[in-house]
Protein backbone atom coordinates (compact mmCIF):
# COMPACT_ATOMS: atom_id res chain seq x y z
CA UNK A 1 0.00 0.00 0.00
CA UNK A 2 2.40 2.42 0.98
CA UNK A 3 4.65 1.60 -1.74
CA UNK A 4 1.89 2.66 -4.63
CA UNK A 5 1.72 5.97 -3.36
CA UNK A 6 5.80 6.29 -4.06
CA UNK A 7 6.80 8.48 -6.83
CA UNK A 8 8.93 6.27 -9.62
CA UNK A 9 10.94 3.22 -9.43
CA UNK A 10 14.62 3.73 -8.31
CA UNK A 11 17.07 1.73 -10.13
CA UNK A 12 20.94 2.55 -9.48
CA UNK A 13 22.75 3.35 -12.53
CA UNK A 14 25.73 0.77 -13.64
CA UNK A 15 29.30 2.42 -13.23
CA UNK A 16 29.96 5.52 -15.84
CA UNK A 17 26.79 4.86 -17.28
CA UNK A 18 26.49 8.58 -19.12
CA UNK A 19 29.79 7.70 -20.71
CA UNK A 20 28.83 4.86 -21.88
CA UNK A 21 25.72 6.43 -22.96
CA UNK A 22 27.91 9.08 -25.21
CA UNK A 23 30.14 6.18 -26.79
CA UNK A 24 27.13 4.76 -29.16
CA UNK A 25 26.67 7.99 -30.88
CA UNK A 26 30.36 8.15 -30.96
CA UNK A 27 31.54 5.05 -32.29
CA UNK A 28 28.48 5.57 -34.85
CA UNK A 29 30.10 8.98 -36.50
CA UNK A 30 33.58 7.36 -36.21
CA UNK A 31 32.42 4.50 -38.02
CA UNK A 32 30.36 6.25 -40.81
CA UNK A 33 33.10 8.91 -40.74
CA UNK A 34 35.75 6.49 -41.92
CA UNK A 35 33.45 4.52 -44.72
CA UNK A 36 33.37 8.24 -46.25
CA UNK A 37 36.87 8.46 -46.21
CA UNK A 38 37.74 5.04 -47.45
CA UNK A 39 35.13 6.17 -50.54
CA UNK A 40 37.03 9.46 -50.72
CA UNK A 41 40.57 7.84 -50.75
CA UNK A 42 39.31 5.16 -53.11
CA UNK A 43 38.16 7.73 -56.09
CA UNK A 44 41.35 9.90 -55.30
CA UNK A 45 43.60 6.49 -55.70
CA UNK A 46 45.73 6.86 -51.92
CA UNK A 47 45.86 3.07 -51.60
CA UNK A 48 47.84 3.30 -48.21
CA UNK A 49 44.88 5.65 -46.89
CA UNK A 50 42.09 3.23 -48.22
CA UNK A 51 43.47 0.05 -46.24
CA UNK A 52 43.72 2.24 -43.38
CA UNK A 53 40.27 3.20 -43.17
CA UNK A 54 38.91 -0.13 -44.46
CA UNK A 55 40.52 -1.07 -40.74
CA UNK A 56 39.46 1.91 -39.07
CA UNK A 57 35.70 1.53 -40.30
CA UNK A 58 36.01 -2.46 -39.23
CA UNK A 59 37.45 -1.28 -35.88
CA UNK A 60 34.51 1.01 -35.05
CA UNK A 61 32.23 -1.43 -36.16
CA UNK A 62 33.72 -3.08 -33.46
CA UNK A 63 33.90 -1.22 -30.86
CA UNK A 64 30.11 -0.58 -31.60
CA UNK A 65 29.02 -3.87 -31.19
CA UNK A 66 30.97 -4.09 -27.95
CA UNK A 67 29.92 -0.63 -26.46
CA UNK A 68 28.30 -1.23 -23.35
CA UNK A 69 30.11 -4.09 -22.06
CA UNK A 70 33.23 -1.88 -23.39
CA UNK A 71 35.75 -0.97 -20.50
CA UNK A 72 35.56 3.21 -21.06
CA UNK A 73 39.23 3.17 -20.59
CA UNK A 74 40.05 0.42 -22.79
CA UNK A 75 37.55 2.31 -25.48
CA UNK A 76 39.81 5.90 -24.99
CA UNK A 77 43.43 4.34 -25.29
CA UNK A 78 41.69 2.40 -28.95
CA UNK A 79 40.38 5.89 -29.92
CA UNK A 80 43.49 8.05 -28.83
CA UNK A 81 45.90 6.04 -30.96
CA UNK A 82 43.56 5.10 -34.05
CA UNK A 83 42.43 9.22 -34.28
CA UNK A 84 46.24 10.24 -33.72
CA UNK A 85 47.63 7.71 -36.42
CA UNK A 86 45.02 8.75 -39.12
CA UNK A 87 45.34 12.26 -38.37
CA UNK A 88 49.07 11.75 -39.07
CA UNK A 89 48.78 9.08 -41.88
CA UNK A 90 46.26 11.39 -43.83
CA UNK A 91 48.34 14.84 -43.06
CA UNK A 92 51.39 12.71 -44.20
CA UNK A 93 49.78 11.83 -47.62
CA UNK A 94 47.47 14.45 -48.47
CA UNK A 95 48.52 17.13 -46.55
CA UNK A 96 47.83 19.67 -43.57
CA UNK A 97 45.56 21.56 -46.39
CA UNK A 98 43.35 18.39 -45.89
CA UNK A 99 41.91 19.40 -42.84
CA UNK A 100 42.76 15.88 -41.34
CA UNK A 101 44.83 17.28 -38.49
CA UNK A 102 41.62 17.97 -36.77
CA UNK A 103 40.33 15.05 -35.70
CA UNK A 104 42.57 14.25 -32.49
CA UNK A 105 40.57 17.76 -31.50
CA UNK A 106 37.73 15.15 -30.81
CA UNK A 107 39.77 13.43 -27.90
CA UNK A 108 40.19 16.04 -25.71
CA UNK A 109 36.55 16.23 -24.24
CA UNK A 110 36.46 12.00 -24.70
CA UNK A 111 39.29 12.42 -22.39
CA UNK A 112 37.95 15.14 -20.07
CA UNK A 113 34.59 13.18 -19.32
CA UNK A 114 36.04 9.89 -18.92
CA UNK A 115 35.08 9.44 -15.17
CA UNK A 116 36.11 5.84 -14.93
CA UNK A 117 40.15 7.87 -14.24
CA UNK A 118 41.07 10.23 -11.83
CA UNK A 119 41.19 14.18 -13.03
CA UNK A 120 44.87 14.09 -12.86
CA UNK A 121 45.05 10.76 -14.64
CA UNK A 122 42.92 12.84 -17.30
CA UNK A 123 44.97 15.91 -16.96
CA UNK A 124 48.00 14.21 -18.16
CA UNK A 125 46.22 12.21 -20.52
CA UNK A 126 44.91 15.24 -22.62
CA UNK A 127 48.44 16.93 -22.04
CA UNK A 128 50.19 13.95 -23.70
CA UNK A 129 47.62 14.15 -26.49
CA UNK A 130 48.44 17.56 -27.25
CA UNK A 131 52.13 17.20 -27.20
CA UNK A 132 51.84 13.61 -29.52
CA UNK A 133 49.49 15.49 -31.75
CA UNK A 134 52.00 18.28 -31.93
CA UNK A 135 55.23 15.97 -32.36
CA UNK A 136 53.30 13.83 -35.26
CA UNK A 137 51.39 16.36 -36.55
CA UNK A 138 52.99 19.87 -36.99
CA UNK A 139 56.23 18.58 -39.16
CA UNK A 140 53.72 18.40 -41.59
CA UNK A 141 52.28 21.90 -41.79
CA UNK A 142 54.89 23.02 -44.54
CA UNK A 143 56.06 19.31 -45.69
CA UNK A 144 54.97 18.26 -49.58
CA UNK A 145 52.16 15.95 -48.80
CA UNK A 146 53.30 12.07 -50.40
CA UNK A 147 50.23 11.89 -52.71
CA UNK A 148 48.80 15.36 -53.19
CA UNK A 149 45.40 16.95 -53.76
CA UNK A 150 44.13 17.65 -56.90
CA UNK A 151 43.71 21.63 -56.75
CA UNK A 152 39.36 20.53 -57.32
CA UNK A 153 39.14 18.84 -54.18
CA UNK A 154 41.51 20.43 -51.74
CA UNK A 155 39.01 23.42 -50.18
CA UNK A 156 36.56 21.36 -49.88
CA UNK A 157 38.23 18.74 -48.06
CA UNK A 158 39.34 21.05 -45.82
CA UNK A 159 36.08 22.28 -45.55
CA UNK A 160 34.23 19.43 -44.89
CA UNK A 161 36.59 18.01 -42.19
CA UNK A 162 35.83 21.13 -40.51
CA UNK A 163 32.49 20.66 -40.62
CA UNK A 164 32.78 16.94 -39.72
CA UNK A 165 35.08 17.64 -37.07
CA UNK A 166 32.57 20.58 -35.57
CA UNK A 167 29.77 17.74 -36.03
CA UNK A 168 31.65 14.86 -34.10
CA UNK A 169 32.44 17.42 -31.01
CA UNK A 170 28.90 18.57 -30.83
CA UNK A 171 27.45 14.99 -30.93
CA UNK A 172 29.34 14.26 -27.87
CA UNK A 173 28.59 17.69 -25.94
CA UNK A 174 24.74 17.53 -27.30
CA UNK A 175 24.48 13.94 -26.21
CA UNK A 176 26.81 14.24 -22.82
CA UNK A 177 24.01 17.33 -21.78
CA UNK A 178 21.35 14.90 -22.29
CA UNK A 179 22.99 11.72 -20.35
CA UNK A 180 23.33 14.82 -17.19
CA UNK A 181 19.89 15.77 -18.08
CA UNK A 182 18.83 12.24 -17.39
CA UNK A 183 21.56 11.71 -14.30
CA UNK A 184 19.44 14.97 -12.74
CA UNK A 185 16.14 13.65 -12.90
CA UNK A 186 17.21 9.99 -11.76
CA UNK A 187 18.63 11.62 -8.71
CA UNK A 188 15.80 14.08 -8.43
CA UNK A 189 13.34 10.62 -8.49
CA UNK A 190 15.82 9.02 -6.08
CA UNK A 191 15.53 12.29 -4.03
CA UNK A 192 11.48 12.40 -4.29
CA UNK A 193 11.37 8.67 -3.11
CA UNK A 194 13.57 8.46 -0.16
CA UNK A 195 11.47 11.82 0.84
CA UNK A 196 8.16 9.82 0.93
CA UNK A 197 9.90 6.85 2.29
CA UNK A 198 11.17 9.04 5.40
CA UNK A 199 7.61 10.66 5.76
CA UNK A 200 5.17 7.40 5.59
CA UNK A 201 4.63 4.62 7.82
CA UNK A 202 5.27 1.18 6.07
CA UNK A 203 2.14 -0.17 6.81
CA UNK A 204 -0.46 2.32 6.02
CA UNK A 205 1.03 4.55 3.42
CA UNK A 206 -0.11 7.54 6.18
CA UNK A 207 2.15 9.92 7.42
CA UNK A 208 4.91 8.67 10.40
CA UNK A 209 5.08 10.70 13.35
CA UNK A 210 8.03 12.11 12.56
CA UNK A 211 6.62 14.61 9.68
CA UNK A 212 3.18 14.78 11.78
CA UNK A 213 5.29 16.17 14.09
CA UNK A 214 6.41 18.94 11.61
CA UNK A 215 2.77 19.50 10.07
CA UNK A 216 1.63 20.13 13.73
CA UNK A 217 4.33 22.70 14.59
CA UNK A 218 3.51 24.44 11.22
CA UNK A 219 -0.44 24.03 12.19
CA UNK A 220 0.82 25.90 15.37
CA UNK A 221 3.10 28.67 13.73
CA UNK A 222 -0.07 29.55 11.35
CA UNK A 223 -1.89 30.58 13.88
CA UNK A 224 -5.64 29.52 12.37
CA UNK A 225 -7.56 27.12 14.25
CA UNK A 226 -6.85 23.79 14.16
CA UNK A 227 -7.83 20.63 16.10
CA UNK A 228 -6.13 16.97 17.03
CA UNK A 229 -8.03 13.44 17.28
CA UNK A 230 -5.73 10.88 18.65
CA UNK A 231 -7.58 7.12 17.87
CA UNK A 232 -6.57 4.14 19.52
CA UNK A 233 -8.08 0.88 18.01
CA UNK A 234 -10.88 -0.66 20.97
CA UNK A 235 -9.26 -4.28 22.69
CA UNK A 236 -6.65 -4.55 20.09
CA UNK A 237 -4.56 -7.24 22.16
CA UNK A 238 -7.65 -9.39 21.71
CA UNK A 239 -7.85 -9.71 17.93
CA UNK A 240 -3.88 -9.72 17.86
CA UNK A 241 -4.00 -12.69 20.41
CA UNK A 242 -7.19 -14.28 19.22
CA UNK A 243 -6.56 -14.12 15.04
CA UNK A 244 -3.21 -13.53 14.55
CA UNK A 245 -0.98 -10.12 14.00
CA UNK A 246 -1.47 -10.56 10.32
CA UNK A 247 -4.89 -10.03 11.33
CA UNK A 248 -3.93 -7.34 13.34
CA UNK A 249 -1.70 -5.80 10.38
CA UNK A 250 -4.91 -5.73 8.44
CA UNK A 251 -6.86 -4.36 11.17
CA UNK A 252 -4.87 -1.41 11.60
CA UNK A 253 -4.83 -1.18 7.85
CA UNK A 254 -8.55 -0.95 7.54
CA UNK A 255 -8.63 2.04 10.30
CA UNK A 256 -6.35 3.87 7.87
CA UNK A 257 -7.87 3.71 5.45
CA UNK A 258 -11.54 4.71 7.06
CA UNK A 259 -9.40 8.13 8.71
CA UNK A 260 -7.90 9.16 5.37
CA UNK A 261 -11.26 8.74 3.88
CA UNK A 262 -13.03 10.46 5.64
CA UNK A 263 -10.23 13.65 5.86
CA UNK A 264 -10.05 16.45 3.57
CA UNK A 265 -6.81 17.14 1.28
CA UNK A 266 -5.79 19.98 4.06
CA UNK A 267 -6.17 17.73 7.28
CA UNK A 268 -2.95 15.35 7.92
CA UNK A 269 -3.22 11.45 9.23
CA UNK A 270 -0.68 9.81 10.79
CA UNK A 271 0.20 6.45 12.33
CA UNK A 272 0.86 8.19 15.64
CA UNK A 273 2.03 4.93 17.14
CA UNK A 274 1.03 0.74 17.16
CA UNK A 275 -2.74 0.57 16.51
CA UNK A 276 -2.73 4.72 17.45
CA UNK A 277 -3.53 7.46 15.09
CA UNK A 278 -3.25 11.24 14.85
CA UNK A 279 -5.60 13.33 12.27
CA UNK A 280 -4.93 17.07 12.15
CA UNK A 281 -7.87 18.83 11.37
CA UNK A 282 -7.01 22.30 10.24
CA UNK A 283 -9.17 25.52 10.40
CA UNK A 284 -11.80 23.54 13.32
CA UNK A 285 -12.65 24.07 16.46
CA UNK A 286 -13.34 21.78 19.07
CA UNK A 287 -17.32 21.58 17.78
CA UNK A 288 -16.51 20.92 14.43
CA UNK A 289 -13.81 18.30 15.13
CA UNK A 290 -15.91 16.77 17.69
CA UNK A 291 -18.28 16.02 14.26
CA UNK A 292 -15.93 14.69 12.46
CA UNK A 293 -14.76 12.58 15.40
CA UNK A 294 -17.89 10.98 15.79
CA UNK A 295 -18.57 10.68 11.46
CA UNK A 296 -15.04 8.63 11.73
CA UNK A 297 -15.62 6.48 14.87
CA UNK A 298 -19.13 5.54 13.15
CA UNK A 299 -17.56 4.17 10.32
CA UNK A 300 -14.62 1.95 12.10
CA UNK A 301 -16.90 -0.93 12.66
CA UNK A 302 -17.99 -1.35 9.18
CA UNK A 303 -14.50 -0.87 7.61
CA UNK A 304 -13.85 -4.76 8.84
CA UNK A 305 -15.94 -7.72 8.57
CA UNK A 306 -15.17 -8.79 12.04
CA UNK A 307 -15.61 -12.94 13.17
CA UNK A 308 -17.85 -14.00 15.55
CA UNK A 309 -16.88 -12.65 19.17
CA UNK A 310 -15.32 -9.83 17.70
CA UNK A 311 -15.98 -5.83 16.75
CA UNK A 312 -13.73 -3.21 15.66
CA UNK A 313 -14.08 0.05 17.44
CA UNK A 314 -12.43 2.68 18.05
CA UNK A 315 -12.31 5.74 21.34
CA UNK A 316 -11.32 9.18 20.57
CA UNK A 317 -9.62 12.08 22.29
CA UNK A 318 -10.18 15.60 20.92
CA UNK A 319 -8.58 18.21 21.76
CA UNK A 320 -8.86 21.83 19.65
CA UNK A 321 -5.55 24.24 19.69
CA UNK A 322 -5.32 26.89 21.78
CA UNK A 323 -3.27 30.21 21.96
CA UNK A 324 0.00 28.92 23.75
CA UNK A 325 -0.22 25.47 22.61
CA UNK A 326 2.78 23.45 21.47
CA UNK A 327 2.57 20.30 19.96
CA UNK A 328 3.19 18.45 23.27
CA UNK A 329 0.27 19.92 25.15
CA UNK A 330 -2.18 20.04 22.41
CA UNK A 331 -1.15 15.79 21.71
CA UNK A 332 -1.28 15.40 25.65
CA UNK A 333 -4.88 17.04 26.35
CA UNK A 334 -6.03 14.47 23.08
CA UNK A 335 -4.39 11.80 25.27
CA UNK A 336 -5.93 12.78 28.66
CA UNK A 337 -8.96 12.79 26.36
CA UNK A 338 -8.67 9.33 25.28
CA UNK A 339 -8.37 8.06 28.43
CA UNK A 340 -11.52 9.31 29.04
CA UNK A 341 -13.17 7.95 26.17
CA UNK A 342 -11.98 4.42 27.67
CA UNK A 343 -12.37 4.90 30.72
CA UNK A 344 -16.49 5.87 30.13
CA UNK A 345 -16.22 2.76 28.26
CA UNK A 346 -14.55 3.20 24.79
CA UNK A 347 -16.43 3.16 21.15
CA UNK A 348 -16.95 6.94 22.24
CA UNK A 349 -15.32 10.20 21.34
CA UNK A 350 -13.97 12.28 23.98
CA UNK A 351 -12.97 16.16 24.52
CA UNK A 352 -10.94 18.10 27.40
CA UNK A 353 -12.97 20.71 28.59
P1 LIG B 1 -7.39 -0.51 24.67
O1 LIG B 1 -8.80 -0.63 24.28
O2 LIG B 1 -7.23 -0.08 26.08
O3 LIG B 1 -6.62 0.39 23.76
O4 LIG B 1 -6.81 -1.95 24.58
P2 LIG B 1 -5.72 -2.49 23.59
O5 LIG B 1 -5.80 -3.97 23.60
O6 LIG B 1 -5.85 -1.86 22.30
O7 LIG B 1 -4.45 -2.03 24.39
P3 LIG B 1 -3.05 -1.54 23.93
O8 LIG B 1 -3.15 -0.20 23.31
O9 LIG B 1 -2.15 -1.63 25.13
O10 LIG B 1 -2.60 -2.62 22.86
C1 LIG B 1 -1.82 -2.29 21.80
C2 LIG B 1 -1.35 -3.54 21.13
O11 LIG B 1 -1.07 -3.28 19.77
C3 LIG B 1 -0.09 -4.10 21.73
C4 LIG B 1 0.78 -4.43 20.55
O12 LIG B 1 1.16 -5.79 20.57
C5 LIG B 1 -0.11 -4.21 19.37
N1 LIG B 1 0.61 -3.67 18.24
C6 LIG B 1 1.42 -2.58 18.22
N2 LIG B 1 1.88 -2.37 16.96
C7 LIG B 1 1.35 -3.34 16.17
C8 LIG B 1 1.46 -3.66 14.77
O13 LIG B 1 2.14 -2.98 13.99
N3 LIG B 1 0.77 -4.72 14.31
C9 LIG B 1 0.02 -5.48 15.13
N4 LIG B 1 -0.65 -6.51 14.59
N5 LIG B 1 -0.09 -5.22 16.44
C10 LIG B 1 0.56 -4.16 16.97
MG1 LIG C 1 -5.87 0.14 21.90
MG1 LIG D 1 -2.81 1.84 22.24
Amino acid sequence: MADAQLPGTFTAPPYDWRYSRVLRPILIFGAVAHAVFLLLFLALDVMPMVAFNIVSTALYITLLNVATRLDSRVFITVAVVEVLLHAWLATRFVGWESGFHLYPLILLPLIAFLTTISLTARFLAIAGVTVAYALIALPYTTATPVAPLPDAVAPWLSAANVVLVSVGLSVFILFYAVAVRNADELARTAHDRLEALAATDPLTGLLNRRSMDEQLRAAIRARQPAAALLVDIDRFKRINDDLGHDTGDLVIQAVAAVLEAGTRDEDAVARWGGEEFLVLLRGHDQEAAWQVSERLRARVPESWSAPPGHQLTVSIGVAALQPGDSANTLISRADTALLQAKRDGRNRTAATT
